[in-house]
């Protein structure tokens, strides 16, 4: 029995499709394998956003990924450089018509806060603590393994929480 965000499962026992969320989901290792800077391999994440959005639920991209890359000299300068990696995310969403509410930042969460942190009910991550993952042999001679999130156990995860029914 899964007792992930329990107090969200208690009080919507009676409430499913009317408890619309603000959901947080990182990109690399979460919608796909993490190949950054580039845009990595499906890993069955596209169906499963698609229905949180038909749900009514709100998905807030929410990543590392920046159009400008800050590198760091051995002098410890920072230098900046132009880049494609958010907009590349951005396009990850377009590209399976999955819409997105916000983009690292709850559109209207600066009505009620000055937190830089992006405001959702539920945030989706492969480094969280609890998210299901999966191994995988990497291509990459440097890695061994790399590890993903399991969609198919984040749904199940989803339902008994009643996000999705
Ligand atoms: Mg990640």
């Amino acid at each position: 029995m899964l007792v992930y965000n329990i107090a969200i499962a208690t009080s919507n026992i009676n409430l499913k499709n009317k408890y619309k969320m603000e959901i947080c989901i990182d990109f690399d290792g979460t919608c796909v394998t993490n190949e950054f800077p580039k845009v990595g391999k499906n890993i069955g994440a596209g169906p499963v956003l698609k229905k949180l959005v038909e749900a009514g639920h709100k998905l807030i991209l929410f990543t590392m990924r920046s159009d400008i890359e800050e590198v760091f000299s051995e002098d410890e300068t920072i230098h900046k450089v132009a880049g494609n990696y958010l907009t590349d995310a951005v396009n990850w969403f377009k590209e399976n018509d999955i819409e997105l509410y916000g983009i690292n930042a709850n559109p209207k969460q600066k009505t009620w806060t000055l937190s830089p942190k992006a405001y959702g009910q539920l945030y989706i991550d492969d480094t969280a603590l609890g998210c299901p993952l999966k191994l995988a042999y990497s291509d990459n001679q440097a890695t061994m393994f790399i590890q993903y999130v399991d969609w198919v156990k984040v749904e199940e995860m989803l339902k008994t929480i009643g996000v999705l029914s």
